[in-house]
């Protein structure tokens, strides 16, 4: 791993490297690549930056003014892990020529704006975020044979599949019932090799993996790795969700973040562990507090559940998000605190001592592009440390045994049940972001949103409805 262009040659001599992969994220949070023949590339070229058409990724530049630049950011230059030829990916940040600033729909670079924002508020110097990206693993033949279960079946008291979908694929044996792979050992849990090796690789591309397992759901999985401070972060979760994908593909399965792909199961969340420090001192520790948390940690979370239907917009950016945030799957829909409590949405982990007291928000899923969540998130949190807004609870019961009419009688806020919903509430409520995002680009993303996902998902007739 390198800290200037000069390490990069060289890092790039000793490796033998042959191509040089330019990665930057769009608003999905997809990543897109460009490669160049190694003697191609100039240290000049890395200063200065390259050429590439801003156009033709969805909702940047009209095609009269498609002419952006990449701006590479060569220490967090890596080897990629699974090219024939000696290949280094570089994380690139979108420069406007037209503007001669950062590119303001460039999440990447409008995270590293947040953490700009963070420093200028005086609050702290570093934001840490230590997300954790849960994943499904589909063989080819269980995916439809999984779908029409989960649609149309019930497991019997046994937990046995009383499907006759089972006789005619042939029956796959051992396998977790519903909510049943928290975690039996092999062979239940058939994807111990599979996760050793997305270890392994992480390993390899500079994440410091910490453990593996199966989750609840069948057939999902959870890799355990260190937090950084916010863009380190979000870069993680770029080369995680690379590093799974690729490694299920070329074992011949696939892999999916996607929130809830099996209708009656748990879903995948992305929970973001968040912190406040500065000079070394973690600011949201105070010993003797619920939770051993400071009131600059409860206003942070105050912040983010006073903005929260706004920030889902950023965090929960998809259609099917929300059919992730409803009761009973460890999921949260209700915006209240509890130490512990996997009902909440943001638990705060139980006896964690003063370096590793933090909270974790829970409604997040890895649909959101992370640059875009951490950023938004820490908009809200610094703007309730400003005002000072308190979270509503802490609630220690079980949230999910909570009926409607208590919700509504309590008035207790709840996180929106559509992106529809999200959508609006961030039209209604931005000015809190404003010191990062740009009018223009909350104006353009929801207008994005609304059209490739909330109109066209909403027009179709569904399989439930007939
Ligand atoms: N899969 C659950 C979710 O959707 C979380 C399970 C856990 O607490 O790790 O958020
Ligand atoms: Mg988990
Ligand atoms: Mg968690």
């Amino acid at each position: 791993f390198v800290n200037s262009t000069e390490e990069f040659f060289k890092f790039c001599k000793e490796n033998e490297v042959e191509f040089v992969d330019f990665r930057f994220t769009d608003l999905k949070g997809t990543w897109h690549h460009v490669t160049y023949m190694m003697d191609a590339v100039s240290a000049e070229q890395l200063d200065n930056g390259l050429p590439f058409d801003g156009s033709s990724v969805e909702a940047w530049q009209p095609i009269n003014k498609s002419d952006m630049i990449l701006k590479p950011d060569v220490e967090t230059a890596f080897l990629d892990p699974f090219t024939a030829d000696p290949t280094i990916i570089v994380f690139c940040d979108v420069y406007d020529i037209y503007k001669g600033q950062m590119y303001e729909r460039c999440p990447r670079s409008i995270a590293k704006k947040a953490l700009q924002h963070l420093s200028e508020s005086g609050v702290g110097d570093v934001a840490y975020f230590g997300p954790e990206n849960e994943f499904f693993v589909f063989e080819d033949v269980k995916i439809k044979d999984t779908i029409n279960e989960s649609y149309y079946k019930v497991d019997s008291e046994d937990g046995e599949w009383n499907d006759s979908t089972d006789y005619e694929v042939g029956n796959i044996g051992h396998r977790p019932r519903t909510k049943g792979g928290y975690f039996p050992v092999a062979p239940i849990d058939n994807g111990v090799d599979l996760r050793a090796e997305m270890m392994q690789v992480l390993k390899q591309v500079g994440l410091t993996v910490v453990l593996g397992h199966h989750e609840v759901a069948q057939g999902q999985h959870e890799i355990g790795v260190v937090f950084g401070d916010l863009i380190e972060a979000a870069d993680n979760v770029q080369k995680l969700k690379y590093v799974v994908k690729m490694v299920a593909h070329l074992n011949g399965k696939s892999a999916t973040f996607m929130p809830k792909p099996l209708f009656g199961d748990n879903g995948n969340g992305m929970h973001v562990h968040q912190s406040i420090w500065k000079d070394g001192k973690n600011l949201f520790y105070k010993q003797g507090e619920y939770g051993n948390l400071s009131d600059m940690a409860r206003h942070y979370m105050g912040g983010i559940f006073k903005h929260a239907r706004a920030v889902a917009a950023f965090t929960n950016p998809s259609t099917n998000s929300y059919k992730r945030l409803i009761p009973g799957f460890e999921a949260p829909s209700i915006l209240t605190y509890s130490s512990q409590n996997r009902s909440a949405s943001c638990r705060i982990p139980y006896g964690a001592g003063e370096k590793a007291t933090r909270i974790e928000m829970r409604f997040p899923d890895s649909t959101a592009c992370p640059y875009l969540a951490f950023a938004a998130m820490l908009c809200a949190g610094l703007d309730g440390i400003k005002n000072k807004y308190e979270p509503i609870g802490p609630m220690d019961d079980d949230l999910f045994e909570l009926s409607l009419d208590e919700i509504r009688e309590r008035e207790i806020p709840q996180m929106p049940h559509t992106l529809r919903g999200s959508l609006e509430a961030l039209i209604r409520d931005n000015e809190f972001l404003q010191p990062v995002f740009t009018k223009e680009m909350i104006d353009i993303y929801q207008h994005y949103k609304f059209e490739t996902q909330v109109w066209p998902y909403e027009a179709r007739p569904t399989a439930f409805e007939f």
